[in-house]
């Protein structure tokens, strides 16, 4: 009897605690990202086609937030409904030091 139930405790302590160790480590490695990233993004049109030269939407919304897309006219679905909404919210949110991003239509 034993023979069959060892197996079984052996595999669910370690399963406990191999997830308590992940859980652990998802906590006290959690990357925060900027908020503003999601901002702009839900202000994009989301059609993730990479004409922006991003991967997608995502990725095009952190470039701005990086200061690395110069103009939001690389996004070809969007319009200027869309620019301007990424700007005025830009203007309207800097970052901790104040400074607002930088990006032309
Ligand atoms: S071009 Fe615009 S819609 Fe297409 S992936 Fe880039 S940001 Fe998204």
């Amino acid at each position: 009897m034993l023979d069959i139930i060892t197996p079984f405790l052996v595999l669910g302590v370690l399963g406990g605690l191999l997830g308590f160790g992940l859980a652990f480590a998802a906590d006290k490695l959690r990357v925060e990202a900027d908020p503003r990233i999601q901002a702009v993004h839900d202000r994009l049109p989301k059609v993730d086609c990479g004409a922006c030269g991003y991967p997608g939407c995502e990725a095009f919304a952190e470039g701005i937030i990086e200061g690395e897309v110069e103009s939001l006219s690389q996004c070809k679905p969007g319009n200027k409904k869309h620019y301007a909404a990424i700007l005025e919210y830009l203007k309207n949110n800097p970052d901790e030091d104040g400074n607002i991003i930088k990006v032309n239509m």
